[in-house]
This record gives C-alpha cells, structure tokens and sequence, in this order.
C-alpha cells in the first residue's frame, strides 16, 4: 500500500534525481523541488476527497472515505499524466515562462512517479481515461480486480 509519505518521499526524490541531472543552480533546483512536491500525491487531491468517520458506542468506529471524482479513475489514468509530461517538456523547451515550465514539468514527473507506485497496489491504475484498472503483480501486467464501493458527497 503507497501512502501519503512513500508518495512524498518518492517525489522528493525525483525532483532530486532532475535537479542533480540537469545540474541545475540553486533557484532551478528548488523550483524542481516544490513542484516534485506538489505533484507527488496529485493525482489523489486532485480527487477532491475527504474521510467521514461514523462513531459507534459499543464497537469499532467506521471509517469511509467521499470524493467528488471516484477513485483511481480519471485522475490517475497514466496516458494522460504521460501526455501531461510530455506537453510540460514541450513547454520547457519552447515555452516563454522557463521558471513555470520548470515546476510543471518536475509537477507531472513527480505525479508519473505516484502512479507508478499506485500500479504495484491491488486496486491499480487505468491506463486509459474510463478504461480497466491494470496491475504489476510481481513481474505479471494483469487486470485488477479489487473493486472499492463508489461513495460520492
Ligand atoms: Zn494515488
């Protein structure tokens, strides 16, 4: 199971990893950072999602989780964050705003990041928007299929 932390880590490793490739000054480098950071758990803020716990008196508490946009569906579909990559690329190479191309670009690595560790989890990522959720169990590529029940506000 990824969690928040492993997200973070895992993005603030990669904006590290970009940082010490590019050779990157010191304003690059935080820029590449922050946005590493920032992009590190979006494909799961961007789920808009809060807990609900109900308590009970005589047994355990219950615990569920609402989102606006169900999830693993279309904010962790890996050809868009791919598309996204690869239109914050073109942006940094062509682009007018190089500091703003720089932190989207570090944003949708670090995003591409979490859905490479969400793709180990049961549950998986689709790799197309509205399409199955895949999974890497072991070294097999298969269809997930653990279901979450959809909670909406
Ligand atoms: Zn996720």
């Amino acid at each position: 199971m990824s969690s928040k932390t492993t997200h973070t880590l895992a993005g603030l490793a990669t904006g590290g990893l970009l940082a010490y490739y590019s050779k990157s000054d010191s304003t690059h480098t935080v820029l590449l950072l922050l946005g590493a950071h920032m992009g590190a758990s979006a494909p799961d803020w961007a789920e808009v999602s809060t807990w609900v716990t109900t308590r009970h008196w005589f047994s355990a508490n219950e615990s569920h989780r609402l989102s606006l946009i169900p999830h693993r569906t279309i904010t962790h579909t890996l050809c868009l964050w791919v598309l996204a990559t690869m239109y914050s690329l073109y942006l940094l190479y062509y682009g007018a705003h190089q500091y703003t191309s720089l932190l989207a670009f570090a944003f949708c690595v670090s995003a591409l990041t979490h859905l490479l560790l969400d793709i180990r989890t049961p549950m998986g990522i689709p790799l197309l928007p509205f399409g199955k959720r895949y999974r890497f169990h072991g070294f097999q590529f298969e269809v997930a299929r653990t279901i979450q029940q959809r909670h909406g506000w």
